[in-house]
């Protein structure tokens, strides 16, 4: 399905809601006895939820509501919010143009169904956990971490089982920024006599669609810049120890990211970039290479394939003299071929493909990335900084790009640091 995107519009700042009382948990010590007694035996009370890269921080909301026999039931919004993003991660890297979704469906304090979206085109979180509840569904609590669809795609609206299966109550993540969907799956709902609460674990739900929300709101993918540097500043084209195996934050990255941005010097190396989060092709980010020099370019200079077919999906970026000088014909790399290499024209192939995300690589020789990075910070196309400091003192610098006197400063907002094995992850937003 191709999904039209009318620009710009915006989100309206979503209040926390709900039409029960809400206590802090370190506030009312009694509260978390209560609720420690009365978790569900089968799920556990688990720790706050964290983020794929471990940013986030907890937050515990508390209700108090009466069930239909009159026996006071503690409801915990935020605990099971967590729970549907936790679902919903299943799927990371695997669901755009769609986002990420996962749903629980709760009844008289118990999880009786839980479903996460898996992929496009396959059916959405609330199917999946109404099925799973089956007629439990009645007279329960949903919680959905996006805004329940409420049009025909792929598959029928979300609203429309959710009303069927007769739930008594909905509580979203956040809403939908798909214009297509945006608040009509709220009205919905609540037409049809539900309860609907709205803003629960907002942040973790955004935070975890933030590449979906970007693109819904500006028609491009959202793009990330990373690299290393050492304690004294200095570019480092190195990875930390253990950041490539599986559970490390670069092979996370990949998991996560659609399409990642490297340099042509890169090309010799592809096979060495990939997530080891799951050992499923699919979730391996599409390889972008940019070539504008045929001797500082691997899959250029070579005249036969350096790409393994079975591999992750390979993208050469070129300029039309550089195909012909080289003469290129790789088998598994397909070639884009522009008038000028620029940011922008990658960035509207990538939507075209449906990604939601792409990573902006600085490893090995990074000069023929500089027109991208140029392009990112003076077009306001880069979203977001993820920097590795090593724990090492440099005596070179090995940014290898001259000048960058084009660099206007910029704020960084959020800025986050996270220990990482023997070195420090830096994450923020610009
Ligand atoms: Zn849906």
């Amino acid at each position: 399905m191709q999904i039209t995107c009318h620009l710009p519009i915006s989100i309206p700042s979503i209040n926390p809601r709900t039409s029960i009382p809400v206590l802090s948990l370190s506030s009312n010590p009694r509260l978390i006895s209560n609720l420690t007694s009365i978790q569900n035996p089968k799920h556990g009370f688990k720790i706050p939820h964290k983020s794929q890269t471990g940013f986030s921080k907890p937050c515990f909301v508390l209700a108090a509501m009466r069930s239909e026999d009159g026996v006071a039931v503690v409801v915990d919004d935020a605990f099971y919010m967590r729970k549907s993003v936790e679902l919903a991660n299943r799927a990371i890297g695997c669901t755009s143009p769609n986002p990420m979704v996962g749903c629980v469906i709760v009844k008289d304090g118990a999880v009786v169904g839980e479903g996460f979206h898996p992929k496009a085109g396959q059916p959405h979180a609330e199917v999946f956990a109404l099925r799973d509840a089956g007629d439990l569904a009645e007279n329960a609590t949903a919680y959905v971490s996006l805004e329940p669809c409420n049009h025909y795609g792929r598959t029928p609206p979300c609203t429309e089982a959710l009303i069927k299966a007769k739930v008594k109550r909905v509580v979203i993540g956040m809403v939908d920024p798909n214009p297509i969907v945006f608040s009509s799956g709220i009205s919905r709902l609540k037409d049809a006599g539900i309860d609907v609460t709205m803003g629960v674990e907002e942040e973790l739900c955004k935070k975890m669609n933030e590449g979906f929300i970007h693109r819904m709101l500006t028609g491009k993918p959202f793009l990330a810049l990373r690299y290393s540097i050492s304690v004294n500043g200095c570019f480092v084209d190195k990875i930390g120890e253990g950041d490539t195996d599986t559970g490390g934050y670069y092979s996370k990255l990949l998991q996560e990211y659609d399409a990642i941005i490297l340099s042509s010097s890169f090309s010799d190396k592809l096979p060495s970039i990939s997530s080891q989060e799951d050992t499923n092709a699919s979730i391996q980010p599409i390889q972008i290479i940019v070539a504008s020099n045929v001797l500082q370019s691997p899959i250029l200079a070579s005249s036969s394939s350096t790409v393994e077919e079975s591999g992750p999906k390979v993208v050469l970026f070129t300029g039309k003299e550089l195909v012909a000088e080289s003469g290129i014909n790789s088998s598994g790399v397909e070639t884009v071929v522009l008038e000028k290499i620029n940011l922008d024209s990658i960035l509207d192939y990538c939507y075209r493909r449906g990604l939601c995300s792409v990573l902006l690589d600085l490893r090995g020789n990074i000069k023929d990335l500089a027109v991208l990075m140029r392009d990112g910070f003076e077009q306001k196309l880069l979203q977001k900084v993820v920097i590795e400091v090593l724990p090492e003192w440099s005596t070179k610098d090995e940014r290898q790009i001259a000048s960058m006197e084009w660099l206007e400063s910029k704020h960084v907002k959020d800025l986050q640091s996270k220990q990482l094995g023997r070195s420090v992850l830096l994450e923020g937003y610009f």
